[in-house]
């Protein structure tokens, strides 16, 4: 059984970790960005439908306002029509007319005033709308500057990770090797575990006496459960 020292095991998987972690986060920066572009997106969306009804309303009211303005015209023909009626008959039945199309016009007035109030209360929403829209661009733009930012520093650490564990690797023994390759190819940074107490990091499996054994003899051992190298933490370095 190949003889690997705990330290090396710790600072390898000390190294994955890290690795992992910087992977993780140059990741994390274009979804972020993704994430930005989104609710920009989307703001601006909301942006658009507004301004639309607000278009369509609008062209509503205006129909209605000069549909009111000929009727007003057709009443006050009405009215001259009154002022010439030669009979009684005649005054009486102007003057119904009169009377049903100015309450026809009463109720496209009030209709009318409820569009304006309408198109206030949506000239209002468009405003908040356009000033989201001003907050969601800048904060992409501002995500977007973290990002590049960040980049360049992640990817030197990630290389200088990377170099370190290649450095390490080299130094493995050439049987152990083979399948330490295979484990990380297959589970990346988990195919290493601490021991604690007496159970495997990893799954939590408890290690028989034989495999503690062997660990404080500084033997490479893999978990029977989840297969990871185990290896002895800091504080339990073998005697
Ligand atoms: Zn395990």
């Amino acid at each position: 059984m190949t003889e690997i020292a705990a330290e090396i095991l710790r600072e390898l998987h000390r190294f994955h970790r890290q690795q992992s972690d910087l992977k993780y986060r140059l990741e994390s920066g274009p979804r972020q960005v993704a994430a930005s572009q989104k609710a920009a997106k989307l703001a601006e969306q909301h942006l658009g439908e507004l301004q639309d009804t607000w278009k369509k309303m609008r062209l509503q009211s205006e129909e209605q306002q000069s549909q009111l303005r000929y009727r007003e015209s057709e009443v006050q023909k009405l009215q001259e029509k009154l002022n010439g009626a030669k009979t009684n008959t005649e005054f009486g039945v102007f003057k119904n007319q009169i009377a049903a199309a100015k309450q026809a016009n009463a109720v496209l007035e009030d209709e009318i005033l409820e569009k304006l109030e309408r198109l206030d209360q949506l000239q209002g929403q468009i405003q908040a709308a356009e000033a989201l829209v001003v907050q969601r661009q800048q904060e992409l733009a501002d995500t977007r500057e973290r990002v590049e930012q960040k980049r360049p520093l992640l990817e030197r650490e990630l290389t200088r990770v990377a170099e370190g564990l290649r450095e390490m690797e080299r130094t493995l023994p050439a049987d152990f090797k083979s399948d330490y390759q295979r484990l990380v190819r297959a589970h990346g940074p988990d195919s290493l575990a601490p021991v604690e107490g007496e159970t495997c990091g990893n799954c939590n499996t408890l290690l028989s006496p034989q495999v503690m054994n062997l660990l404080f003899l500084s033997r490479a051992v893999f978990c029977k459960s989840c297969g990871s190298v185990l290896y002895l933490p800091e504080d339990r370095l073998p005697s």
